[in-house]
């Protein structure tokens, strides 16, 4: 069984972004019990920064004030580690599960390097996405740990790394732990809404999302005094913030009754049919697509006809609204109706070419 099956749903690792001193190590760690609804307890002991001049952690020191508040509070203990030498320590102080960053998730060699170094432990391991939004380096991390002969493998989602979001400091994309679940069923997945929003205000409304979308708990930061945090100040909450956040996210069951069941299929079973209609009538517009296409042959006229094309998608963007959609989504799917249409008519236009399949 996972370390992270033995606790209830859902999940709760908390803790300081940063170890700073063994009194706030400890202080964190004892309210957090106090407060009864953490599972594990997080410090960050070798800290990547971005730029160089910040707070880079505390370093070795701090591995035995982590494990000390893990034995004065009961809560298993978790640390980042970055290399060989990290795991070596970690090891050796008695961390019970160690995390991989998402700035060494997306590198192989390192993810290799901590791989051997872990081999014959069956420590837990905890592997939050690489900072790009790469599902494959993602994977590619767990089968190499999972080659190196460790079985304990929780995913954390921390969001994905883009320049200046007016929102999120590292945007959510839902869709890339979604398809990680997919891949992996049985590979439990944790939000952690610190890293994705940056600021405090925030984490109710992500740590809301993830629980409805069935992640199997939560990763945030907690510091006695989070204004003075010595890194990432702005998403720390105190141990009774962070109770605050908990104690007013509803916990939805993912178990549906059978009377829920058949009211849901009743709507699912017009959802099916709307959703045969959709594909209906988009393959209709395909063969008017292959129409315009012939008569672009006969005319010999180019596919793209620029002006035409910012006419229709202005004029849907436009009316986005009226159809409760928002822009980028029918931008997505304006988008990929254009890009099939256009292989539609490569292929009326240029009979004897390859189809073309993008
Ligand atoms: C952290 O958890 O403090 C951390 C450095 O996270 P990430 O690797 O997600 O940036
Ligand atoms: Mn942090």
């Amino acid at each position: 069984m996972s370390l992270v099956n033995e606790f209830e749903r859902p999940i709760i690792i908390a803790g300081p972004c940063s170890a700073e001193t063994e009194e706030q190590v400890m202080e964190t760690a004892m309210q957090l019990k106090a407060g009864g609804k953490t599972s594990m307890f997080r410090a960050g002991i070798w800290k990547p920064r971005t730029r160089p001049n910040s707070f880079e952690g505390i370093g070795e020191v701090g591995l035995n004030w982590l494990v000390n508040a893990g034995k004065a509070s009961g809560l298993k203990t978790t640390t980042e580690v970055a290399n060989a030498k990290h795991v070596e320590l970690a090891l050796k102080a008695g961390v019970d599960t160690l995390w991989i960053g998402a700035r060494t998730t997306v590198n192989p060699f390192t993810v290799q390097e901590i791989a051997d170094a872990l081999e014959g432990s069956n420590i837990p391991v905890l592997i939050k996405n690489p900072v790009n939004p790469d599902l494959q380096l993602w994977l590619g991390a767990f089968e190499r740990f999972e080659k190196a002969g460790l079985n304990d493998l929780t995913a954390i989602h921390r969001g994905f790394s883009v320049y200046n979001h007016v929102k999120y400091r590292n945007v959510p994309s839902w869709e890339i732990p979604i398809a990680l679940k997919e891949k992996r069923p049985n590979t439990p997945v944790i939000c952690d809404p610190s890293h994705i929003t940056g600021n405090r205000t925030l984490l109710h409304e992500v740590s809301q999302k993830a629980l409805d979308l069935n992640f199997e708990g939560l990763m945030l930061e907690v510091h006695p005094d989070p204004d003075n945090a010595w890194s990432d100040a702005a998403q720390q909450v105190t141990p009774q913030g962070l109770n605050e956040i908990l104690d007013t996210l509803i916990l939805r069951s993912h178990e549906v009754s059978s009377d829920v069941a058949s009211l849901i299929n009743v709507v699912r079973t017009k959802v099916g049919d709307l959703d045969d209609r959709i594909f209906d009538l988009l393959s209709e517009r395909m063969k008017l697509s292959e129409e315009v296409g012939r008569l672009k042959r006969e005319n010999n006229i180019t596919i793209l006809q620029q002006e035409h094309w910012r006419h229709i998608i202005n004029h849907r963007l436009d009316t986005s609204g009226e159809h409760h959609l928002t822009r980028k989504f029918v931008r997505k799917l304006m988008d990929a109706i254009h890009q099939e249409s256009i292989r539609h008519q490569t292929a009326v236009m240029n009979p004897q070419g390859k189809k073309g399949d993008e």
